[in-house]
C-alpha cells in the first residue's frame, strides 16, 4: 500500500464479524432478558470473540468504520447490529445483495473518502477481488476465526 493513512475501514457482516450466515437462521431472533441473542428454537448466537474489542479501539483511535454486506435478509441485519449493540460504532451502514462494489461507491459517494483511504475485511475471495479493484486496500478474514483485533493491528500499525 503506498503512504496514504487510511481513514476508513470497513466490514463484511457474516462470517467476518459474527460467525453465521444471517440468510440461513431460524428467525426471528429475540433478545433475552439477559440480553443473549437467540433464534427461535433458543440456540444462543454471539459475535466472533474479538469484535467488540476491536471496534471499541479503533473507534477510539477515530477511524471511521462502516458495514458493506450483501446480507437478503437486511432487516434482521439492522436488528441484530442492534442486539449485539455494536450499530453505533458505524457511521455507514450498506447492506444489500448486490456486488460489493456497488456498496463501496456508495461509501465513496456518501463519505468523499478515496478508495485508497479505505481498508476492507472480508472472508469471502470474491468480495475481495472485486473491491480491490476499485482500489480499496483488502484483507481477507479467515471465516473460522473472524476479525480479530491482531489482524487489524497487522495492518495498521506491522511495527507493534
Ligand atoms: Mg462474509
Amino acid at each position: 500500500m503506498e503512504n496514504v493513512k487510511p481513514k476508513m475501514i470497513v466490514f463484511d457482516l457474516d462470517l467476518t464479524i459474527w460467525p453465521f450466515h444471517v440468510d440461513q437462521c431460524m428467525k426471528p431472533f429475540q433478545l433475552d432478558c439477559l440480553k443473549k441473542v437467540k433464534d427461535v428454537y433458543g440456540n444462543e448466537y454471539s459475535l466472533f470473540p474479538e469484535v467488540l474489542d476491536a471496534l471499541f479501539k479503533l473507534s477510539k483511535e477515530n477511524y471511521i468504520l462502516a458495514v458493506a454486506s450483501r446480507i437478503e435478509d437486511i432487516t434482521t441485519a439492522y436488528l441484530l447490529l442492534n442486539f449485539f449493540n455494536i450499530a453505533h460504532y458505524f457511521t455507514y451502514i450498506e447492506i444489500y445483495p448486490y456486488n460489493k462494489s456497488v456498496h463501496f461507491k456508495w461509501l465513496n459517494l456518501k463519505s468523499c473518502i478515496p478508495y485508497n483511504q479505505m481498508v476492507f475485511y472480508d472472508d469471502d475471495v470474491r468480495n475481495i477481488r472485486c473491491v480491490s479493484k476499485l482500489g480499496v486496500h483488502t484483507l481477507l478474514v479467515q471465516s473460522n476465526i473472524g476479525l480479530s483485533y491482531k489482524l487489524i493491528q497487522t495492518f495498521l500499525n506491522p511495527d507493534k
